[in-house]
């Protein structure tokens, strides 16, 4: 038998991290059924250590095994501790009913109605606890109202850990760490695919993706995240089946969203969602503008993930609201061009916000704490023009002041003409009392009423650019 070594998987050869034979006992049949015996790795034989393991998630995974359960790490957490990388947070499945689990636990609470799970608190980590669940038999989940046309509605039919393997989305996710003895288990080849870097859905792609849309999603993620090949079944059927992603509901697509750009690899999820026609489901406005009006647009997107991707290796917090602000600027800069002749640029600003909101939750559900931010994020674009008087040291307090000058210096990096604007609001930060006095005296009309002002949205980038 081989070691399962790893560290730092993206640049080895798995030749040397992994040698042996254990990849060779699972297989599927032609109609999707499984004949599987799971390929078991002792802990002597891969590099799972307990002291990656979050403190929070032994203790669950402890508690359950000596109350007589089984108990497996899955998941995230398994996979990206092989791939040496660092989890963002671990996940439990055991044979104990969700019920079972929140008598173990005090600190514990059950959540879902599609999915019912244990979510166990320790401050401010949550360590989620899911009982094994079968695959769904469709003309018997139909029956009861757990699927409609092979979507799938409810997923709460408990089975063993064989099934709730099968039943995971990639074979990469569906490898178990099994606290009674260390070990790893794995039914569907996941390991393999950890060797050869690519992304395999369980069973037949066309099944799983009408099951649950949202995988197409998850396998951009997974792709870009890992750095992995889409298998290349699965990727076409993704290019033919990416229109069912109109089937999710707006809410559940949030959540997906933000995990999308949000794990280090932004730049490469936004060009695989663009490659596989699956943006569009996202941000059908934005999408429109990028087949229309890239050349303004992509780089401004490119720009903002990169930034992101930066501070996200620099361990610096990113705002959500700022990234969605950056993904709907396209069609809000051309909301305001239509409407910058009848009102304000702010008011234009504000109208054309409500107007690129209410279309994007037809889509995608935002809640206010993000819209809100993102709204003000747009509007202070305008405000930021505005600096004399007291209007610059007022602007300076604003709880979004920061978020606007990132974009406004997003804006013009990429070709808006704001560098006067944004050398000015550079140095008004850096400069002491007497300095910005100066500063704020030096801008032009300052000691006089300014008469009419410039519209503070180039547009004209938009007009038949491509
Ligand atoms: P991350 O690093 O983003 O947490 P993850 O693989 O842990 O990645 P989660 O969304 O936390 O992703 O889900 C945990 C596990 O649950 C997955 O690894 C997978 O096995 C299973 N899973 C999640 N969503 C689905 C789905 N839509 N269909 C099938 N299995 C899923
Ligand atoms: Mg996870």
């Amino acid at each position: 038998m081989g070691a399962w070594l790893c560290q730092d998987v993206r640049n080895s050869s798995m030749d040397a991290i992994i040698r042996g034979t254990f990849f060779s006992t699972s297989r599927q049949t032609g109609q999707g059924s499984l004949i599987s015996t799971p390929t078991i790795i002792p802990r002597a034989e891969h590099s799972i250590s307990r002291s990656e393991i979050s403190e929070n998630a032994l203790k669950v995974l402890y508690r359950l095994n000596k109350a007589g359960f089984e108990a497996y790490l899955v998941g995230g957490g398994v996979r990206d501790l092989l791939l040496g990388l660092h989890p963002k947070d671990f996940d439990v499945a055991t044979n104990a009913s969700p019920e079972q689990v929140r008598e173990q636990f005090r600190n514990c609470r059950l959540i879902g109605r599609r999915f019912r799970l244990a979510h166990v608190f320790f401050g401010r980590e949550i360590i989620e606890v899911a009982t094994f669940r079968a695959h769904h038999d469709q003309s018997e989940a139909e029956g009861e109202g757990h699927m409609e046309n092979g979507l799938i509605l409810r997923d709460n039919v408990f089975g063993s850990l064989e099934d709730d393997a099968w039943r995971r989305d990639f074979r990469v996710n569906a490898l178990y760490y099994n606290i009674a003895d260390f070990s790893l288990v794995d039914f569907t080849g996941g390991m393999q695919d950890l060797e050869n870097r690519e992304l395999h859905i369980i069973g037949d792609p066309e099944t799983r993706f009408r099951e649950d849309p949202v995988r197409m999603l998850r396998a951009i993620r997974f792709a870009a995240k890992l750095d992995f090949q889409l298998e290349p079944e699965m990727a076409a059927v993704i290019r033919e089946q990416a229109p069912r992603m109109g089937d999710v509901p707006a809410a559940r697509l949030f959540e997906e969203v933000l995990k999308l750009f949000m794990h280090g690899q932004a730049l490469r999820t936004y060009e695989l969602l663009r490659e596989y026609h699956l943006f569009k489901y996202l941000f059908n406005d934005a999408d429109e503008l990028l087949d229309s009006h890239g050349a303004y647009l992509d780089p401004f997107i490119r720009q903002a993930m990169i930034n992101t991707d930066e501070r996200i290796a620099a361990k610096k917090p990113v705002t959500p609201a700022y990234l969605f602000a950056v993904l709907l600027w396209g069609p809000v800069r051309k909301r305001v061009e239509l409407l910058q002749d009848e009102m304000s640029v702010l008011d234009a600003l504000r109208t054309a916000g409500d107007e690129v909101v209410r279309e994007l939750v037809k889509q995608v559900t935002l809640p206010k704490r993000f819209s809100l931010p993102m709204r003000e994020i747009w509007q202070l674009q305008s405000r930021l023009e505005m600096r004399r008087g007291k209007r610059a040291y007022k602007m300076l307090e604003n709880r979004r002041f920061r978020a606007a000058y990132d974009f406004m210096l997003l804006r013009e990096q990429v070709g808006e003409p704001l560098s006067e604007l944004c050398e000015w609001w550079t140095a008004f930060q850096q400069e002491d009392e007497e300095g910005q006095a100066r500063l704020v005296r030096a801008l032009p009309g300052s000691k006089r009423r300014s008469s009419k002002k410039k519209p503070s949205v180039q547009t004209a980038e938009l007009d038949g650019n491509k």
